[in-house]
């Protein structure tokens, strides 16, 4: 496997942060590339009463931009979506060097922040409320939206710059400011793209402190989520960080929206096009090494079908190039650190500790970086290692023989994110949509289960955490709502027929 240099890929991540306008200080925060495992830079942390800092100037930048009417907020937005047009190769690159993802999945992550901008800006022309009708004559029953506060953005390793689009894009529509702490794992992004949102604000006469970038690990995370100035903490990481924060923050009545780790499953059954599933599974498994929130760790196939599935499988992965991500031709780049790669050998051994054959891969390759073939496991039962999330490239393959085994296999685990049923039977396809079917926030039929469009709401069920960010009206967790009564007769009718005095 030929890498890249480290010092040719720190001299890349110079001049994309360049490009972007990044002004940074030199700090004890060693960013990092799993490319090579070396450094490409440090990164000045912030303390946490630099933090309590951040969140008053957001604060007090929120105080004004709130009364900015709505549509003019949104410009801001459209703004930031051609600033990030314009580097979308520049921020693809840092991408790519902080988080490893091959070159056509950082630039797709970078297009997704696209899509959100130009969502959020329709949006900012759209936060209706609505009209009900009043029981009292002569009165007008009213709900109105306002902006909420600041709100606190944890973002995760994975996803290190879409993440940051989704919350920050609408938060910003909907008169939000915006304090974000990124993954201390990715702080290179997370520079770039505070310098495009800040040169977006210059360019708009917005106010600058309505966003803050603060930089390091889980303490800055703690300082963020237990400051009563922020109203909303949109946390997106492992089951583990969410069952921190949530308590923490539901014990100053402030609200969460969460974002937690995933144990996703197809379900293959006999009437499936099985060339448009292995396609769908391959990507869905192997893609971005594993390392997606929606990536698919669970295959449920009917008996009849598990060999011919498994060896297509086992064939696709055969053919998956591994290695720099920066090669045309790889699709499966680098895991994050060794801690992943020590993460993914402990489950393997677990699962075949409990009877589970590895058909394929699992094993490193190289020695330097952390670079695996994606491994494919047939297990006897869903066993706990199964029932966990690894986040690593382990596809489990259980097989069922009747269909409501099927689903009750599938929704057999404690996270409920992203699913997926591949069939061409009508009633199957329904009954795994339906309230009996699939338990997850998002349910697909004949395509994987990663890859979600900004469109819809994104989230998931149980320890998924039961957020839901991006599209649809997912827009109302960054609001308050008001509801209104006015009274433009000159009777003082009371509801319900009360009568007083
Ligand atoms: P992580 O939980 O280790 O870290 C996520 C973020 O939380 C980081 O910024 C970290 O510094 C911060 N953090 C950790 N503990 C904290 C605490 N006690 N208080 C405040 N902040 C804290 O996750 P990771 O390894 O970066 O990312 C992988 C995980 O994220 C996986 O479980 C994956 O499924 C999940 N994820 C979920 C989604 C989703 O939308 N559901 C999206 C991406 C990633």
């Amino acid at each position: 496997m030929n890498l890249p240099d480290s010092s040719s890929l720190a001299d890349r991540a110079e001049s994309a942060l360049a490009a972007c306008g990044v002004e940074w200080p030199a700090g004890d925060l060693s960013a990092r590339t799993p490319i090579t495992g070396t450094q490409l830079r440090t990164v000045r942390q912030h303390s946490g009463r630099e933090v309590d800092d951040a969140v008053d100037a957001a604060h007090r930048a929120f105080l004004t931009w709130r009364t900015v009417p709505a549509p003019a907020r949104g410009a801001v937005v459209r703004r930031l979506g051609s600033l990030l047009t314009e580097h979308k190769d520049d921020l693809a690159e840092i991408v790519t060097l902080e988080a490893g993802k091959v070159t056509s999945e950082a630039l797709g992550e970078v297009q997704e922040m696209i899509d959100i901008c130009e969502f959020a800006v329709g949006l900012s022309r759209q936060l209706y409320g609505r009209t009900m009708p009043s029981e009292r004559p002569g009165h007008r029953l009213t709900e109105t939206w306002h902006p909420l506060g600041v709100v606190g953005v944890i973002s995760a390793f994975n996803f290190p710059v879409a993440v940051w689009s989704w919350n920050t894009a609408i938060a910003l529509v909907c008169g939000d400011a915006v304090v974000w702490k990124p993954s201390e794992t990715t702080p290179l992004t997370a520079l770039a793209c505070d310098a495009l949102l800040r040169r977006a604000l210059a360019d708009c006469q917005a106010p600058i402190d309505v966003h803050q970038l603060v930089v390091g690990g889980r303490d800055v995370g703690e300082a963020l989520v237990d400051n009563p100035l922020v109203a909303l903490v949109s946390a997106t990481g492992s089951v583990r960080m969410g069952r921190a924060v949530a308590p923490r923050v539901a014990e100053r009545f402030g609200r969460s929206l969460l974002e937690l780790g995933g144990n996703n499953a197809a379900v293959v059954t006999p009437s499936a096009d099985l060339e448009l599933a292995v396609r769908g599974i391959v990507f869905s498994a192997a893609g971005t090494a594993g390392q997606r929130c929606t990536s698919l760790r669970r295959l449920i196939v009917h008996e009849s079908i598990a060999d011919n599935v498994v060896d297509r499988v086992a064939s696709a992965y055969a053919q998956l190039q591994v290695g720099s991500p920066f090669d045309s031709g790889v699709l499966v780049g680098p895991l994050i650190n060794e801690a992943a790669f020590e993460t993914m050998q402990k489950s393997l051994s677990a699962a075949r500790a409990d009877g589970g054959t590895v058909v394929c891969g699992g094993d490193r390759v190289g020695d330097s970086g952390f670079y695996v073939t994606p491994a494919l496991v047939r297990m006897p039962a869903q066993t706990e290692v199964v029932r966990a999330e690894t986040f690593a490239p382990i596809l489990y393959v259980l097989t069922y023989t009747d269909f409501d085994d099927a689903i009750a296999l599938h929704n057999g685990v404690p996270q409920g994110l992203s699913s997926s049923i591949f069939t061409l039977d009508q009633r199957e396809a329904e009954r795994f949509l339906a309230a009996d079917g699939s338990d997850c926030g998002i349910a697909n039929v004949n395509i994987g289960t990663s890859g979600a469009e900004i469109g819809g709401a994104f989230g998931g069920e149980k320890e998924t955490g039961g957020g839901r960010e991006s599209g649809s009206d997912s827009w109302k967790a960054y609001m308050r709502r008001a509801t209104n009564t006015v009274n433009y007769s000159d009777q003082l009718p009371l509801a319900q027929g009360v009568e007083f005095g």
